[in-house]
């Protein structure tokens, strides 16, 4: 199994770093987590395209702030005959129903702000115009996608919105992405045993202050690693212009197999078995 790193840092791009996105490759499917700002500057185009399966890990922006790149690439290929089919992209379902509800949206739910804010973000991808080239569908933690060899899963996340960890397995390894992720009450310490690679988010510092449980600090991803035992702990979703060295001090001291994402980078897995 093939993983690209294509992007690493939020809420923007800068110096060569993307938003956040992981080109998963095996045999001839290709599958991207995330497509964060600027990743397709990551992607071979000619080649990523074709057998492409692109999934959201929630609707916040930084996660999907390329799928316009995507979308009009698509289109142009078709156009020139290099591409025949669709590129599937998976999305959660918008959160329709919460507790501490304001109004009633169109949907005839009770929405707070962030709720409705969600709402914006799956009519907005949805409505591209552009539905003879992508194909959205919907995704939730029930289901499972089996995509050539590879299987597909998820857990739900503590983050503001419906959120997913991604999990794929396929005969030659396992890799799970976190995405976005608070602390308490997240599942990835089972969700990701003992896999091969696990892609972590790794938000704070120590020092920096934490206004809600929505992200993780370094710590706290090194602590994740402690329980689930993957072969290497891979770090992302860095702040662009903090120098990520500080964020691997802070999680190998807790995990010592700890790396960090670096655009560019294609990392080549066989179980049990990294080689940056
Ligand atoms: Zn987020
Ligand atoms: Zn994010």
């Amino acid at each position: 199994m093939l993983v690209k790193i294509c992007g690493t840092v939020s809420p923007h791009c800068y110096n060569n770093k993307n938003c956040p996105g992981f080109l998963i490759q095996e045999g001839k499917s290709k599958i991207l987590l995330d497509c964060g700002n600027g990743i397709t500057s990551e992607m071979n185009m000619e080649k990523d395209l074709n057998n492409l399966t692109v999934i959201i890990s929630h609707l916040h922006k930084d996660h999907y702030g390329d799928i316009l790149s995507l979308a009009y690439t698509t289109y142009v290929h078709h156009n020139l005959g290099l591409l025949d089919k669709k590129v599937k992209v998976f999305i959660p379902k918008p959160n329709l129903t919460t507790i501490d509800a304001t109004y009633i949206n169109l949907y005839g739910d009770k929405v707070t702000k962030t709720t409705e804010s969600t709402i914006n973000d799956y009519n907005f991808l949805t409505n591209l115009g552009m539905e003879q080239y992508l194909e959205f569908e919907t995704y939730d933690e029930k289901t499972i996608l089996n995509i050539d060899d590879l299987k597909i899963s998820f857990a739900r996340n503590p983050h503001q919105v419906n959120t997913y960890s991604t999990k794929v397995i396929s005969q030659s390894a396992t890799i799970v992405y976190s995405s976005d992720t608070g602390f308490k009450g997240n599942i990835l310490e089972e969700f990701a045993k003992n896999t091969d690679l696990l892609i972590c988010e790794s938000s704070f510092l120590k020092g920096q202050v934490r206004k809600s449980d929505n992200h993780l600090y370094a710590k706290e991803a090194g602590l994740i690693a402690c329980n689930a035992k993957p072969a290497t702990l891979l770090l992302t979703h860095f702040w662009p212009s903090i120098p990520k060295e500080n964020y691997l001090e802070e999680a190998k001291n807790i995990y010592p197999n700890t790396d960090v994402a670096e655009e560019g980078k294609v990392l080549r897995l066989e179980r049990r078995n990294y080689n940056g």
